[in-house]
């Protein structure tokens, strides 16, 4: 199948004392119609700024995109203007965010919210759209749709508000709906519930999802393939169940350790130690992983890994792999 968006080789640069600095550096995947993709990472890593990019939402005069392209239905939208975007967004392509308190807004009800995307987008009459978002507020699971749609945001418990935020973004049946730690706010049980109700939709709505979070059980849950990103780079690329068998990635080693375990005390969690690197002191050759990474060797810190296929649909970019070493960094290690 075609992919419905394609992203090749997209940087995105951040401002910082009047330099860019990339946060995002030659990112390429493909979303499928139907599929679920997940895109794990610890914050910083490059994740929101990969999604604020295909929206183009980037901060104004700070975030830009220096490379790449972004097609979505074969179009490379990274270069629309601000009008041919707002004809897409909320419509073609919809996301949805970690605290659905900052994205809705506390004055308006409910249902004024939710219509006033769908008229944004099609020609309806009040009436119509005051329907469609009953149902869309029963299809999310709201029960007393027809008095939510009259209530304010803090009305709702944070579940709720999520689920809000999700008939929102269906609101105009998109083909692509981007969610940004969708769940990350809500307590287990609840992000469960959202999780389900996420993956329902896609079904019923022949939908695509890109999900990111940075927890990998969420990923476990409901996505068909995922990408692991590192410092503004993809390491590690594969099917859910096989990435679930046997990470390749040292990193994806450890963020598997760190999956929260439902017997487990929360305090107890695994982390990684060391930071990130920040994109002003990013190494310029070498694996960005190295300063953490239980198994790094000497040459980690001269030759820069590529992401490769290191077993049957599943690519890494780590030197513990002969498919990863770049031909003039095999080279030199051969002496030739
Ligand atoms: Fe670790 Fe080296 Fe692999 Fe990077 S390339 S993940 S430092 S072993
Ligand atoms: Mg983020």
């Amino acid at each position: 199948t075609t992919p419905l968006l394609r992203v090749k080789n997209l940087q995105t640069g951040f401002k910082i004392d009047g330099e860019y600095y990339n946060a995002v550096e030659g990112v390429s995947f493909d979303v499928r119609p139907k599929q679920i993709v997940g895109v794990v990472g610890e914050s910083g890593c490059g994740k929101s700024v990969m999604s604020l990019s295909i929206m183009q939402l980037l901060p104004d005069g700070i975030g830009k995109i220096r490379g790449g392209e972004i097609e979505f239905e074969g179009q490379d939208i990274s270069v629309f203007s601000d009008k041919q975007m707002n004809s897409i967004r909320g419509k073609d392509i919809s996301m949805i965010f970690q605290e659905p308190m900052t994205s809705l807004n506390p004055v308006f009800t409910i249902g004024y919210q939710i219509e006033e995307v769908i008229l944004n987008h099609e020609n309806l009459t009040k009436k119509e759209a005051r329907l469609r978002s009953v149902a869309l507020l029963k299809q999310v699971g709201i029960p007393r749709a027809e008095q939510i749609v009259t209530e304010y945001p803090h009305q709702l418990s944070g579940g709720m508000r999520q689920r809000v935020m999700i008939a929102m973004a269906i609101a105009c049946q998109p083909k692509l709906l981007i969610a940004d730690e969708p769940t990350t706010a809500l307590d287990v049980t609840v992000q469960a519930q959202i999780l389900e109700l996420m993956k329902g939709i896609q079904e019923a709505n022949d939908m695509s999802i890109i999900l990111i979070t940075h927890d990998l059980g969420v990923v476990a849950e409901i996505c068909d393939e995922v990408l692991v990103m590192y410092a503004g780079k993809i390491v590690e690329r594969a099917l859910v169940e096989d990435l679930f068998r046997g990470p390749k990635h040292p990193y994806t080693e450890l963020l598997m350790k760190a999956i929260p375990k439902m017997d487990e005390d929360v305090e107890e969690l695994a982390t990684i130690e060391g930071l990130v690197p920040s994109v002003v002191n990013m190494p310029p050759v070498g694996c960005r992983f190295a300063n953490r990474c239980p198994k790094a060797m000497p040459e980690c810190l001269t030759v820069t890994p590529q992401l490769a296929e290191v077993a049957g649909r599943h690519e890494a970019a780590c030197l513990l792999y002969e498919e990863s070493w770049p031909t003039d960094g095999k080279r030199e290690r051969e002496g030739v």
